[in-house]
């Protein structure tokens, strides 16, 4: 198989069976790779209705056909899993160098299951599979545990491990991986952990077989000069990092302030990616062969390592009313070390301030340290006793849907689905409104990124206010992220390129025709075997919403005043063009069209 490796590694913990199965050619096909393929293969052999924290649930690490390839950003890997914080299918996606690793050891994916009796690792160095003993591992951070495992790894290996947070079942923790790289949403590293996993260490020495080598070259010698032509992902993204977007989204009155109480933040310049990289960058440090290079290396006086991006900012900035970027980049530090996913940490503080604020959080249970909106100290010390699940930190630990319900009050989660919204108040951003409630992993900003054609007026300049059209917009984009995911390339690519240009280098890399409407169609196959498969978990369309705040309250001030999402206007719009009937469930003629 061209594009592929062909071997599938099942790891069974429970028995300590390993054993390497043939890719699927004819699944590989319909599915891709990554996200799509290892969800399909997922649903096929995990029950929906499987408790995420359970021995029966598994873990797929997966790559697509363009990991490992020389295709600009061709290194990611995704975690597929049920997750244990929304009970939907969890597939988080990662960058560094992991992902080419485990291309170049021979394999397309892991699948892990059953559960360990006590900690262990997994150590795979091309066709030599070892599990091995962990305990000197568990309990340790993140840099910690990839110390001790680079000491005795293979020269050049690579490391992906959880920290304390997905040891203790935190179901917000992170995969990490090349230490400051996180599979980071839905909680999948505390399904690693509920395994006794503390890591998986990859060394390969192969190359990837390419179908059509000199083809391959040329269309990636020709997405990368669009790519370095393009406004965002030639200047912006290079030179300030995701974190271009703060003075952006604040200056359109999107930025969801106090717990999305407000709408623009007085503080954002002092946040911003201008001022990151003016006071706190040490380096660039980009994944594996990016030409974009978004990602950061920052020191502060007491920390330093790699972010943070736009959405941590956001998260432990504007959310939680910090304006001091080096307490920001120390909660970011934290998250890293503990293995927290950044978005669900800080909005899930910001939530609880917000819970203080209003009184339902008493000072008793705060062990004498502040719950303050704009607190800088308060951000990092909560994030530390998220990590170690201490005190109120333990309640944290599980997201802000599970905080705030522990209250009574579950509306004051700006969740999705039980997952955290990232860093756009969609009140004022129609179609990302609709993206977010129709999210198969809950509030997410990349599985469909409206902010592109709404905000930044990528591929064209959309209407932020309007509904009309957003249905089909956000359809598009829900597809081709879809694709792009399952290819094994990172989504800021979609900037500058297009479903043909995707479609191309898949095509050169594995010999089969992709044209662009193949790649959409991949895509829609992917969304709705997802939407199928939480639908069986018990997340039906009822979660098709967003918190009644965005629906109800309008924006107070700013450029966005007056909006609410009014996503009654979109919704039924959007399920009669997925195919889907009234109740937002997949007819069986779409089941049959797209051969499920
Ligand atoms: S654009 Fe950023 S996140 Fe994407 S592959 Fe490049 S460095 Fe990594």
């Amino acid at each position: 198989m061209f594009g592929y490796r062909g071997k599938v590694l099942r790891i069974d913990l429970s028995s300590g069976k390993v054993s390497v199965e043939k890719l699927d050619e004819k699944l590989a096909r319909d599915y891709v790779g990554g996200r799509g393929l290892a969800t399909k293969m997922f649903a096929d052999e995990v029950d929906a209705g499987v408790d995420a924290l359970s021995p029966a649930n598994k873990l797929f690490i997966a790559t697509g056909p363009l990991s490992g390839t020389p295709t600009p950003t061709g290194g990611r890997y995704m975690v597929v899993t049920k997750s244990p914080l929304t009970d939907t299918i969890a597939s988080s996606n990662s960058g560094g160098y992991w992902g080419a690793e485990l291309k170049f050891a021979g394999y397309d994916m892991i699948i892990v299951e059953g559960k360990a009796e006590k900690p262990v690792y997994i150590q795979v160095e091309d066709d030599k599979v070892e599990i091995k003993d962990a305990a000197h591992l568990w309990g340790k951070l993140v840099s910690e545990a990839t110390d001790l495992l680079e000491k005795d790894a293979p020269e050049k290996s690579r490391i992906l491990t959880i920290g304390p947070a997905g040891e203790k079942l935190s179901r917000i923790a992170a995969v990490m991986n090349d230490r400051f790289r996180a599979a980071g949403r839905s909680g999948v590293g505390a399904v690693m952990g509920s395994k006794n996993l503390k890591a998986v260490v990859v060394r390969g020495t192969n190359k990837v077989p390419i179908a059509d080598p000199v083809k391959l070259k040329a269309v990636a010698r020709e997405a990368t000069k669009k790519i370095r032509e393009n406004g965002v992902t030639g200047e912006g993204l290079p030179a300030y990092g995701t974190a271009v977007l703060v003075n952006i989204i604040n200056e359109n009155g999107v930025f969801p302030t106090d717990n999305f109480q407000r709408s623009q933040f007085d503080g954002a310049e002092s946040i911003s990616g201008e001022e990151l990289a003016e006071k706190y960058l040490v380096k660039k440090d980009p994944c594996y062969h990016c030409p974009i290079g978004c990602g950061r290396y920052c020191k502060t006086d007491t920390v330093e390592g790699g972010g943070p991006e736009y959405e941590t900012i956001w998260a432990y900035g504007g959310d939680c009313g910090v304006s001091d970027l080096p307490a920001v980049i120390e909660a970011n530090f934290w998250c890293n070390e503990y293995g927290l996913d950044t978005i669900s940490a800080g909005t899930t503080i910001a939530a609880a301030m917000e819970l203080y604020q209003k009184g339902f959080i008493k000072d008793r249970e705060l062990d004498g340290l502040s719950l303050n909106f704009g607190d800088d100290k308060a951000i990092v010390e909560w994030t530390k006793k998220m990590g170690m699940r201490e005190g109120l930190g333990d309640k944290m630990a599980d997201g802000s849907y599970r905080l705030a319900d522990s209250y009574g009050i579950p509306e004051l989660s700006m969740s999705v689905k039980k997952q955290e919204m990232p860093a756009y108040d969609p009140r004022a951003i129609q179609g990302q409104g609709l993206s977010y409630a129709t999210s198969n992993r809950g509030g997410c900003h990349v599985r469909g990124y409206l902010i592109s054609p709404e905000i930044l007026g990528l591929p064209e300049k959309l209407d932020r206010f309007a509904t009309e059209g957003k249905d089909v917009w956000t359809k598009i984009f829900q597809d081709l992220s879809a694709f792009i995911d399952a290819s094994g390339l990172c989504l800021f690519t979609s900037f500058a390129m297009n479903a043909e240009d995707y479609g191309a280098m898949v095509e050169a890399a594995t010999g089969d025709k992709w044209s662009a409407e193949e790649v959409l169609k991949a895509g829609e196959r992917i969304w709705n075997i997802e939407r199928i498969f939480n639908m069986a978990a018990g997340v039906g369309a009822d979660q098709d919403t967003l918190p009644p705040r965005l629906l109800k309250e309008p924006i107070s001030e700013g450029p966005s005043v007056g909006e609410v999402t009014r996503l009654d206007e979109m919704l039924q719009g959007y399920y009669a063009l997925r195919g889907w009937d009234e109740s937002g469930v997949p007819t069986q003629e779409k089941i049959d069209e797209l051969g499920i």
